[in-house]
C-alpha cells in the first residue's frame, strides 16, 4: 500500500499509558484530525484558554490512573462561558484522583461515533478496527478488524460490511456522512501501528465524531499503550 502523505514519523513520548493529549499528538503526527485543546493547570488558565478556543468547550480531568473519565464525572460537555468553566473546574478537580490537569478543548459536533482501534497481536502483526462506538461500542459489538497498513479500498470495504454502514450511507432522510475522512483516518492509523510495531500495545480512538459528506472527521477521545 502507498503511505498517504504526512502519516508520520511517530513524536517522542513515553512509554506506558499515554495522556489523551499524549495519544492525540500521535495521532495528530499521522494526519488525524483531533480537538483543539490546551492543558489548564487552574480555573483562570482554562477560561483563557476557552476565550482562545471559542466557547462552547469541553473540560475533562486527565489522569494516568483513569480510563473511563466520564464514569467519574470527569467530562463536562457544552460549557458556554467563563462561569460555566470556572464551575466545571472545580468539580473536575474535586473528583480528579490525582491531578495531572485539566484538558480544555472544542467542542466538536458530528453525526456519528465511530472508534477506531490499533494494536499489536503477538504472532500475527498490527491490527486495527473500526466500528461504531462512543460509550456504546461493547453494547453494538459492530466492529470491524484487518491487519494494517490498509489500502483506501481496504478500509472502505471494512466500514461496508458494519451492521450499520446504512447510517454512513444515509438512511431515512438522514444525510450521507463523510465515508472519505472515515477512510483516511483508519489507514492513518493503520501505518501508525504498522510503523510502531510491538512498541504499540493498544491505541483507540474512541470517538471519532463523523460529520455530513464533505466536512470531515475529528477524534475528540484518544488513549495508548506504547512498549
Ligand atoms: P471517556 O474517557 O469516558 O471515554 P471521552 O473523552 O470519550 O471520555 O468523553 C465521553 C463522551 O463525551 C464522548 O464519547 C463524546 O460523546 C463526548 N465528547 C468528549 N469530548 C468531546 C468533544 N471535544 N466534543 C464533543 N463531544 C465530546
Ligand atoms: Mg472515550
Amino acid at each position: 500500500p502507498a503511505r498517504p502523505a504526512g502519516a508520520g514519523p511517530a513524536p517522542a513520548l513515553p512509554t506506558g499509558a499515554l495522556t489523551e493529549a499524549e495519544a492525540k499528538r500521535l495521532a495528530a503526527a499521522y494526519g488525524i484530525p483531533v480537538t483543539r485543546e490546551v492543558l489548564a493547570v487552574d480555573a483562570e488558565s482554562a477560561v483563557t484558554a476557552a476565550g482562545t478556543i471559542g466557547y462552547p468547550v469541553v473540560l475533562k480531568g486527565v489522569s494516568r490512573a483513569v480510563v473511563h473519565k466520564s464514569d467519574l464525572g470527569l467530562v463536562k460537555l457544552r460549557l458556554a462561558d467563563a462561569a460555566a468553566v470556572r464551575a466545571a473546574f472545580a468539580e473536575i478537580a474535586a473528583a480528579l484522583p490525582e491531578r495531572e490537569g485539566v484538558l480544555v478543548q472544542e467542542m466538536a459536533r458530528g453525526e456519528a461515533e465511530l472508534i477506531l482501534g490499533a494494536r499489536w497481536e503477538p504472532g500475527f502483526g498490527p491490527l486495527v478496527l473500526i466500528g461504531f462506538g462512543g460509550v456504546l461500542v461493547e453494547v453494538l459489538a459492530d466492529v470491524q478488524l484487518a491487519s494494517a497498513p490498509l489500502r483506501p479500498a481496504d478500509a472502505e470495504s471494512m466500514l461496508r460490511r458494519l451492521k450499520l454502514w446504512p447510517v454512513l450511507a444515509g438512511v431515512r432522510g438522514r444525510p450521507a456522512l463523510d465515508v472519505a475522512a472515515a477512510v483516511d483516518a483508519l489507514v492513518r492509523l493503520s501505518w501508525l501501528a504498522a510503523d510502531l510495531g510491538p512498541r504499540l500495545v493498544e491505541m483507540d480512538l474512541n470517538p471519532i465524531l463523523l460529520r455530513a459528506a464533505g466536512e470531515g472527521a475529528i477524534a475528540v477521545d484518544a488513549r495508548a499503550t506504547l512498549a
